[in-house]
C-alpha cells in the first residue's frame, strides 16, 4: 500500500482559505430548466428580468387622499373629493384626475390619478361628504412609489448566480416566470466507512452502530442545494474502499465519513493516495473535525474534489458546514459565501484549552437587543444529541483560555 500523503495541518482560516479559492476555478453544472418552486435552493443560471416599469404605475404606499402638495402645505386645508380609487382600478377609473383643491380616495397598491403628486394618510383626515380636511402637510412624493422606480422594464431584478429563496421566487412570479434556468444540482456521493457501522433498515450487533453519518450528510447536502447519493457502507478494508471510492468518483463531488484519523484502520487516506489523490490538507486546527481532509483526484479524464470527514457525527456536521460549503456552491452555480458569523454574549463563562479553533454546539437565544449564546453540554463529538439541541456554534479563538459571562463572542448559526 502506497504511503499516504505528507501531513498538512493548516489553520482554520488558511484551509477555508484554500477551499474558497480551489472553489473559485470550479465550473458549474449546465443549466436546467424548472418549475418555479422545485428551483428554491438551487442558482439562477440566467438574470431575471423586469418584463415593465416596477412599479409598472405610481403606486400609492397609503390608505387616504390624493392630492397635490402644494394645496396641502399647511394644516387644516379643506379639499373637495371628486372620486375614489381602489388597488386594481380600471384605466377608466384611474384616469380620474386631481385639480387644484381636489382630492381623490386612494386605497394602498391603487394608481395615483393624473394631477396629484402626494397621499395624505387617512388617519390625518376628517371627511365630511364630498369635504375632506387635512390635519397635516404632505411633501411631493409623500407615500407614493412613481412608475419604475424601483425597476425600469429590461433592468436585471436578479442577476444569475443568485440562490432561490422565497423574495427570488417573488420576483420571478411578479415578472411572469413560471419556470426558471438554474444549475443542476451538483451530484454528491456520500461514502460512510466503517466496520462498526450497519445501515439504519439493519439491527445493529452489541458493538456496532447505526449509520447516521451519511444521513446527517445527506441532509446538509440536499438543503445546500445538491442531490446527495448515498453509496453503501465501506467496510475498513482496503480493496473494498478502494471499489467504493472508485464508484464515488463518478459523481460532481464525494464525500467520505470516518477512516481519516491516526487509527490502524484508517485507510481513506492511504486508498485515495493509491488512486492518485492530490491532496490540499491533511487536518486542520479545529476541533471538532481536526482530521478533515480535502483533494482531488484525476481518473479516466476527469478531476473530481473530494472530502474525507472525520467520522465522529459532530466533527461530520460542522466539517461540512465550514468546508464543504463552497465547493458544493460553486458546482452548483454561485459564489462561495463568506461564513455568516454573528456576536452574541457568553451566557455563562467557560474555560478551554488553547491551539485550536473550536465550534461547539450552541443555543442561540436572548432578544434582539441582547443577543445570548449558551454552550450545550456534551459528551464530545460524538454526542448526536447535542448536536440536535443546539443551533449555532460557538466559535472559539485559538488563543484564549478564559471566557467571562457577558462576553461578546462570535457564532456560527447553522
Ligand atoms: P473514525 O473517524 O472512523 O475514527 O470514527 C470516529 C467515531 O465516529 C467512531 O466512534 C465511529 O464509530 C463513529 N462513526 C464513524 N462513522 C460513522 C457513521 N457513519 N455514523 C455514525 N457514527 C460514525
Ligand atoms: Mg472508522
Amino acid at each position: 500500500m502506497t504511503v499516504a500523503t505528507q501531513h498538512k495541518l493548516l489553520s482554520f482560516a488558511e484551509a477555508r482559505h484554500a477551499v474558497e479559492e480551489y472553489a473559485g476555478t470550479l465550473a458549474a453544472t449546465d443549466p436546467e430548466l424548472t418549475n418555479l418552486l422545485d428551483g428554491v435552493g438551487l442558482v439562477l443560471a440566467e438574470d431575471l428580468t423586469a418584463d415593465r416599469d416596477f412599479p409598472p404605475f405610481p403606486r400609492a404606499t397609503r390608505d387616504g387622499y390624493a392630492v397635490r402638495a402644494a394645496d396641502v402645505q399647511s394644516v387644516l386645508t379643506q379639499l373637495h373629493n371628486v372620486g375614489s380609487i381602489k388597488a386594481g382600478a380600471s384605466t377608466a377609473d384611474s384616469s380620474v384626475s386631481v385639480g387644484t383643491g381636489e382630492c381623490v380616495e386612494i386605497m394602498t397598491g391603487a394608481p395615483v390619478p393624473i394631477g396629484a403628486d402626494a397621499v395624505v394618510m387617512v388617519e390625518y383626515t376628517q371627511s365630511s361628504d364630498d369635504t375632506v380636511t387635512a390635519n397635516r402637510g404632505v411633501q411631493p412624493g409623500e407615500n407614493i412609489v412613481s412608475a419604475g422606480a424601483e425597476a425600469r422594464r429590461g433592468n436585471v431584478m436578479v442577476p444569475r448566480g443568485s440562490r432561490v429563496h422565497h423574495a427570488v421566487v417573488a420576483i420571478a412570479a411578479a415578472v411572469g416566470r413560471p419556470e426558471l434556468a438554474v444549475h443542476r444540482r451538483p451530484r454528491v456521493a456520500v461514502l460512510a466507512t466503517g466496520d462498526e457501522l450497519v445501515d439504519i433498515n439493519l439491527p445493529p450487533g452489541p458493538n456496532e452502530i447505526r449509520n447516521s453519518n451519511s444521513y446527517s450528510l445527506a441532509a446538509q447536502v440536499n438543503n445546500a442545494g445538491g442531490e446527495a447519493m448515498l453509496l453503501p457502507v465501506a467496510r475498513d478494508e482496503a480493496d473494498e474502499l478502494a471499489l467504493l471510492l472508485g464508484k464515488g468518483l463518478s459523481a460532481d463531488l464525494l464525500l467520505l465519513t470516518g477512516g481519516v484519523s491516526m487509527g490502524k484502520y484508517d485507510l481513506v487516506e492511504e486508498v485515495l493516495a493509491s488512486l492518485g489523490a492530490e491532496f490540499f490538507f491533511t487536518g486542520v486546527a479545529i476541533q471538532p473535525g481536526k482530521p478533515v481532509v480535502f483533494g482531488q483526484v484525476k481518473l479516466d479524464g476527469r478531476t473530481t474534489p473530494f472530502f474525507g470527514l472525520p467520522g465522529n457525527p459532530v466533527s461530520t456536521m460542522v466539517t461540512f458546514q465550514l468546508f464543504v460549503r463552497p465547493v458544493l456552491d460553486a458546482l452548483g452555480g454561485s459564489k462561495p459565501e463568506p461564513l455568516p458569523f454573528a456576536q452574541a454574549k457568553l451566557k455563562e463563562p467557560f474555560t478551554t484549552k488553547t491551539g485550536l479553533t473550536r465550534f461547539l454546539p450552541a443555543r442561540l437565544g436572548g432578544t434582539h437587543e441582547n443577543p445570548e449564546v449558551e454552550v450545550v453540554r456534551w459528551q464530545g463529538s460524538g454526542d448526536l444529541m447535542a448536536a440536535a439541541k443546539a443551533n449555532c456554534y460557538l466559535v472559539v479563538p485559538p488563543d484564549r483560555e478564559k471566557f467571562e459571562q457577558g462576553e461578546a463572542i462570535s457564532v456560527l448559526p447553522f
